[in-house]
């Protein structure tokens, strides 16, 4: 820490991206749920030719892009505010409107903790209950705003609309921010919610179903007010947030929606097959509806099954807190053969182990 460093930064928790970096090039890497499928080739396109004129300011307001996502998900674009990542966008919401605290699950995106510590967000951790969001247990948060992610990671499982409902139901002082990254794989998403309810936030991503997480973007979906106040704090902080080669790749991922639905229907696909193979390995296996695989093996450790895979050039997802999941590893959905590899390298370690 330097001399200079303001003194409230002193003790920051940053997020871990060590194993997300250069250093995995020639792995295979299931651990950061990106898709192994390459952009829509549309998107290419559109990106290419936006680079052309990336002498000029992108449009603050993606205004193709909100006008588009506006008609696929019956929203006005005035309900819509962009992030540099959904990431950016959870920022924004913890900057607006946790003054009462945050409330979320002990097991969830690591994240939203990081984000609670760094704003000096009030934060309760609420237990899941046999690893599900369990909607009771969120009856007294006091007005604190409430994060979900449904499907919630790393679990893989989602809850249904009747569950989130009871949730906003029983918190009318409170936001409740349905964090939707992984919604596309398998779970039923929650937008209609925010013409139903007026605490309702939306948050999604381009990271996962749309394979663009290295362009940076998401995007949150509420009414017009809570909308309103968000784009204030994006408009003051960073009003440029969103770079035109991104918005114009976007664009083109939604055009070419047919190759975004081959691609979850493979991973849903594969996910499904992955996931009987594990359970006939000894593994017990949550029911994702993600574009990853939570699990633990009956009698290998976590930590040893995570450690011998990165022998093998395989980077999984190992968590060592809370002590809850510890035997647990997170592993994204590549592509089959991809899974066949880890599959058949696992099958080594489990047997070695074993004996
Ligand atoms: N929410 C959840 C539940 C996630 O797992 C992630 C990414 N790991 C994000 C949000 C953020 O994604 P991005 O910033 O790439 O949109």
């Amino acid at each position: 820490m330097s001399k200079f460093l303001h003194t409230k930064y002193s003790s920051l928790t940053p997020y871990d991206t060590t194993e997300e970096t250069e250093s995995l090039k020639g792995y295979i890497r299931l651990n950061t749920n990106e898709l192994p499928f390459p952009p829509s080739p549309l998107s290419l396109v559109y990106a290419h030719k936006a680079s052309e004129s990336m002498n000029y300011y992108p449009d603050p307001e993606c205004s193709q892009l909100a006008g588009k996502i506006a008609e696929m998900m019956s929203v006005k674009p005035s309900e819509i505010v962009f992030g540099n990542g959904s990431d950016e966008i959870l920022n924004f919401l913890f900057m607006a409107f946790c003054e009462k605290g945050a409330a979320f699950p002990n097991i969830t995106y690591s994240f939203y903790k990081i984000l609670a510590k760094f704003h000096g967000v009030d934060y309760i951790l609420v237990p899941l209950k046999n690893f599900r969001v369990e909607p009771s247990y969120y009856k007294d948060v006091k007005g604190r705003t409430i994060f979900i992610a449904n499907p919630n990671a790393p679990t893989g499982l989602a809850l249904s609309l009747k569950e989130l409902e009871e949730i906003i139901n029983s918190n009318p002082e409170s936001l409740v921010v349905i964090d939707e990254a992984y919604v596309d794989f398998g779970a039923e998403s929650a937008v209609s919610l925010i013409h139903e309810h007026d605490n309702v936030i939306i948050t999604r991503t381009f990271s996962k179903s749309r394979s663009m997480a290295g362009a940076r973007l998401g995007w949150c979906m509420t009414n017009e007010a809570l909308a309103q106040d968000i784009r204030n704090i994006k408009n003051t902080l960073t009003p440029y947030n969103i770079n035109a080669m991104t918005q114009a790749a976007a664009l083109g991922a939604l055009k070419d929606d047919e190759y975004t639905r081959r691609n979850i229907n493979m991973i849903c696909r594969t996910r499904d097959n992955m996931k009987t193979r594990l359970q006939e390995m000894g593994f017990e296996v949550t029911d994702s509806c993600t574009n990853f695989l939570f699990a633990r093996h009956e009698t290998v450790s976590g930590e040893k099954i995570f450690t011998a895979l990165k022998k093998y050039r395989i980077m999984i997802r190992h968590f060592t807190n809370p002590p809850a999941i510890s035997d647990y590893n997170r592993i994204t959905i590549g592509t089959p053969e991809q899974m066949q590899i880890m599959l058949e390298v696992l099958k080594g370690i489990i047997k070695n182990a074993s004996e």
